[in-house]
């Protein structure tokens, strides 16, 4: 069998199968490899919230494009993502009001159903919540999360029918190029050959970038979540809540449970080597996150904790990833780096990725603001203002 592909794409995560879905789809000869199985990194462990929350237009316009194809999977992809409308929730304190106001402007603007809500109509939303502190909320009705495993495996689903190869158990250790252009990859000590090749490997993304002799600046970091099981009176789903104020999120899962995670900056300190971290959770780690959902949510506190475990964000430094032809001309390219935010967006980076490796005239969705010099040039990506990563 021919070794010979148009195009290489390295991990199967989110944004691997949904590039290779994408590229497939335009008619390209795709081949997908993964050093273990489809999911295993990052995408299999996320909390998959889906929101459009977000603080730069184009964010928000990648999340309201894939908002629209996990509400309509079986048709856009394939299969079932497990998509769950419960509604989203951000709730900030005075000092982030007006960034909030100005926000939700900003993304009413492009067609996202989002809304100020009084406190008081919180707490007719969510009984129970504790909005005593609260100033401002911002409302999704549309937004929920989905199920990460099914996403991604429907991706990887639709990308074969649509004529791309995947080989799993396929490490990739090298990347080789012939007079400045790449021309292949070696996994398994066996050469797969293409004219392009990117890079979706999440927190190994920098690894994989040095095999090119290229360094970027993506760090694995591990965060954690846990879940704990609500009193029967509270079994109804509730909707997404992310709690700027005690920097933590939390969503329903199925069975009455709920899942909580930080949005705490300090979180990004545990850099770690992402084939050698602890996947257990720390006692510590459901101590605090069980505190701050009881703090917000005060009928937890005769909640049960059930679990939860530990996995890898890909973090740069401005918390927005990297999506860039990573040597000029080169066909090598970077699509990683989601900083514990990228779930949400696959559907719209797969089209983002196919543009730039098909060099399309008129990108749906340009990847400039997310370029690897935007660092050297000192323009990191920034919102109208700051907020913590919130799923
Ligand atoms: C706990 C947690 C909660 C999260 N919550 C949310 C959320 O609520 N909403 C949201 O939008 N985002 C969330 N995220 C972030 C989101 O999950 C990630 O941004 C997204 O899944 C990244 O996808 P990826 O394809 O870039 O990386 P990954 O899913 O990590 O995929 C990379 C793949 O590359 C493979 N690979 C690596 N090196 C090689 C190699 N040399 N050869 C072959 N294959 C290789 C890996 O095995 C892996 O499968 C969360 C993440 C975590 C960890």
């Amino acid at each position: 069998m021919s070794n010979r592909f148009d195009a290489i794409i390295i991990g199967a995560g989110i944004m691997g199968c949904s590039a290779a879905f994408q590229l497939a789809k335009r008619g390209l000869n795709v081949a997908l490899l993964e050093k273990g199985n489809v999911g295993d990194g990052s995408t299999g462990k996320s909390s998959a919230i889906i929101r459009q929350h977000y603080s730069n237009e184009l964010t928000a316009r990648m999340a309201l494009h894939s908002l629209r194809v996990f509400q309509n999977f079986e048709d856009a992809v394939g299969g079932e993502c497990g998509f769950t409308a419960t509604g989203f929730v951000a709730l900030v304190d005075a000092a982030d009001q007006s960034g909030l106001a100005q926000n939700v402007q900003m993304q009413q603007s492009l067609g996202i159903k989002t809304e100020l809500m009084p406190p008081s109509a919180l707490a007719d939303l969510v009984p129970g919540l504790d909005t005593a502190d609260l100033v401002a909320v911002a409302y999704e009705p549309e937004s929920g999360y989905a199920d990460p495993y099914l996403t991604v495996t429907a991706f990887a689903q639709a990308a074969k029918r649509e004529g791309a190869r995947l080989f799993q158990d396929t490490e990739v250790t090298a990347v080789q190029f012939q007079n400045g252009r790449v021309a292949g990859v070696t996994a398994n000590n066996q050469q797969f050959h293409a004219p392009i090749v990117l890079n979706s490997a999440g927190p190994w993304g920098a690894r994989v970038a040095q095999m090119a002799g290229v360094s970027v600046p993506i760090n694995a970091c591990r965060v954690q979540v846990s879940f704990f099981r609500r009193p029967p009176a509270y079994k109804a789903a509730h909707p997404v809540v992310a709690d700027f104020i005690h920097a933590t999120y939390f969503r329903s899962e199925t069975g009455g449970l709920s899942l909580v995670g930080l949005i705490d900056p300090e979180e990004a300190s545990a850099i770690v080597d992402p084939d050698k971290f602890r996947q257990a959770i720390d006692d510590d780690f459901v101590m605090d996150a069980g505190e701050r959902f009881i703090r917000r949510y005060p009928p937890m506190e005769s909640c049960q904790v059930t679990g939860g475990y530990a996995a890898l964000y890909a973090i740069t430094p401005d918390w927005h990833p990297i999506v860039d032809e990573l040597i000029p001309d080169s066909g090598f390219y970077i699509c990683a780096g989601f900083s514990g935010h990228g779930f949400k967006l696959g559907p719209a980076v797969g089209v983002m990725a196919a543009d730039m490796l098909t060099k399309a005239s008129h990108p749906e969705f340009s990847p400039r603001l997310f370029r690897l010099n935007r660092y050297a040039e000192e323009e990191p990506v920034r919102g109208l203002y700051e907020y913590s990563i919130v799923g």
